[in-house]
């Protein structure tokens, strides 16, 4: 307001600001309500000083005191106080204001707001102080009785009290342009209960017939319920200038009550205060309810913004009164339009009958127990679309230990367990190509060899019988030379077939190498291990006389048992000295280790 001014010409603006509206004020409520010690009902002056105080830089706070003692002195002789007196109240007037500016300045940090209930308390307490320093000092200046003290005090404090918080709040507002951009309505509405209240303060204090006290307490509640904290102060404002100014003047009920003038400035007071202290905390209990309201909202839309865009909801089922409550995605994702009425049962039934079962068991025992839980399970939309959903959640225990909700996520994992589903059909397929050999599609001599250590291990750990029969084609070089190498691998191919053929479902068979092969025969004695390893030799000699084109095999087979002591490299190089026996002797047929 004051920013573009020069200093000197900033100066002369406070001084005659302060100057001109004390000296007014003081004169109009001097005229209208003082009472036999010369002092009025209600000092606005200190209020109108104060908000001034509290608005103008602290640079321009001299001329702001100048002005202030200069208007004080003025109106006080001029209301017909005499001069020793005038300096005594001008000075306990000038010591108040800046006590309380103090007061304030040491327990606010930024600008005094009148919307933070904290710092309202703290503007009472600042004009409590400082109207009792005022009344003490003007007290002891003056010499007069504890009656003086007393009307000293009410008046200064209504004053400061009802007058400071309008000034201050519509100085900020008019800087803060908040007029011009509020809709059209509020104003409008600020108007309409502030001009009611005016109003109604007239009808109850222009005549004595009727004790119509209470209306402008009901007028101001609304215009603290309607308007907030300004509502109340520029309430509060009207009704005490309306009331002071009828009740000097002779009019209205407080004008009626018999007895001494001092009596009914008192009960003036009282009533002003008791008006004050009902609407002041009420507006700001209003105001910090609307503000939580409102954070209250702003959080729920960030919740349900987070939910959307996590794709998570949320539900919570009421156990008191067994209702289900869930949120829009939760809805989104069952398939179901939004807010359309669903309970508990239907929420279960969604879930496909074999998990069904296993949710209600999951959400019983959490019930039970009162521990956190987890489940998936999948759901058939009301599109039929099946659906696989995740829920993490809590339950929800009251003060006295009883068990009164479940809460709970609801997360759409369809995609993720497609995902993982997709990746185990591949890791699995990559892992049977990874042991299986592509010529003949028998275990690969890494699988067959790590398959044997395992055998190994387990025939090692329970005593079970374990034989392992090596075999390789006879003569396999010359079926290469004679019939091409394309032939051999048919050979080779055949040969595994029988082989395969010819074991028992828990036996195995691997290649191992060109045209060798391992047969691992578990849990067969050293007797039986014979005879199977003789049934795989007959069933590739038995299997030549094909009709097709593939040469004739047989094969030579050595058979070696394990003695519960061998590892798995002397298992294999007995069974292939014994293979090597077999060559030896003729090939085509099998033989024992020793
Ligand atoms: P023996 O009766 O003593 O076993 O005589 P053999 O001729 O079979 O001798 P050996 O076992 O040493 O011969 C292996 C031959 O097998 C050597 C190689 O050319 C051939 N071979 C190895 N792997 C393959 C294959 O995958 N396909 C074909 N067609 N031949 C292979
Ligand atoms: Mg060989
Ligand atoms: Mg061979």
């Amino acid at each position: 307001m004051t920013r573009s001014l020069s200093p000197r010409v900033e100066a002369v603006f406070w001084f005659l600001l302060t100057a001109v509206g004390y000296f007014l004020l003081a004169s109009v409520s001097l005229y209208a309500t003082k009472g036999e010690d010369n002092i009025a009902a209600v000092w606005p002056s200190s209020g109108y000083f104060l908000a001034l105080l509290l608005l103008m830089p602290a640079r321009a706070r001299i001329p702001g005191f100048a002005g202030m003692a200069a208007a004080s002195l003025g109106a006080n002789l001029l209301g017909g106080t005499p001069p020793w007196i005038c300096v005594a109240f001008t000075l306990s007037n000038g010591c108040e204001a800046a006590l309380a500016l103090w007061l304030l300045r040491r327990r606010e940090t930024g600008e005094l707001s009148f919307m933070v209930p904290r710092s309202v308390a703290n503007f009472c307490y600042a004009a409590f102080i400082s109207s009792v320093a005022s009344a003490s000092l003007a007290w002891l200046l003056t010499g007069n009785g504890a009656d003086f003290f007393i009307s000293w005090l009410t008046t200064v404090l209504l004053g400061m009290l009802i007058v400071t918080p309008p000034i201050v709040m519509l100085a900020r507002m008019v800087g803060a342009n908040m007029f011009t951009n509020a809709p059209n309505g509020m104003s409008l509405e600020a108007t309409a209960i502030l001009t009611v209240a005016g109003l109604v303060t007239i009808l109850a204090f222009s005549q004595s017939q009727f004790p119509a006290t209470f209306l402008p307490c009901i007028a101001v509640v609304a215009a603290a319920y309607r308007l907030g904290p300004f509502g109340a102060a520029a309430g509060m404002l009207i009704v005490t200038i309306t009331a002071s100014l009828l009740t000097g003047q002779g009019f209205g009920p407080i004008a009626a009550i018999e007895g001494e003038q001092k009596i009914r400035v008192f009960f003036l007071q009282f009533y002003l205060l008791a008006l004050l202290f009902t609407t002041l905390p009420l507006a700001a209990m209003l105001i910090v309810r609307q503000r939580l309201a409102k954070r209250l909202e702003q959080s729920n839309r960030w919740l349900l913004q987070a939910e959307a865009a996590a794709l998570v909801g949320h539900w919570r089922v009421d156990l008191v009164h067994w209702t289900i409550q869930w949120s829009d995605q939760a809805y989104r994702i069952h398939g179901l339009e939004l807010g359309s009425p669903v309970d508990v049962n239907y929420s279960v039934k969604q879930y496909v009958a074999e998990d069904a079962a296993e949710v209600r068991r999951i959400l019983e025992h959490a019930v039970q127990t009162g521990e956190p839980f987890e489940f998936q399970g999948r759901i058939r939309r009301a599109d039929g679309e099946i659906r696989h959903i995740k829920s993490h959640g809590s339950i929800e225990i009251d003060r006295s230990g009883r068990t009164v909700g479940i809460f709970g996520t609801v997360q759409d994992v369809t995609e993720t367990v497609e995902n993982a589903r997709i990746l185990e059909a591949a890791r699995s397929a990559a892992e049977r190509i990874a042991n299986t050999d592509m010529l003949t599609g028998l275990p690969n001599r890494r699988h067959t060899l790590a398959f044997l250590e395992k055998a190994l291990a387990g025939a090692r750990e329970h005593g079970a019988p374990l034989a392992v029969a090596i075999f390789d084609i006879d003569h396999f070089k010359l079926i290469n030379d004679t019939h091409g190498h394309a032939t051999g691998d048919k050979v080779i191919q055949r040969v595994a077939q029988r082989a395969k053929a010819a074991l028992r479902d828990e036996d195995m068979v691997g290649r191992i190498g060109g045209e060798e092969f391992v047969c691992i025969l578990q849990r067969s004695s050293a007797q039986s291990a014979e005879i199977i390893a003789e049934r795989v030799r007959k069933a590739v000699e038995t299997g030549t006389a094909a009709e097709d084109a593939i040469p004739d095999a047989t094969i030579s087979v050595g058979l070696a048992v394990f003695d519960g002591e061998l590892d798995i490299e002397e298992l294999l190089h007995r069974a292939d000295q014994a293979l090597y026996a077999a060559k030896r002797e003729g090939r085509n047929r099998l033989r024992k280790a020793a």
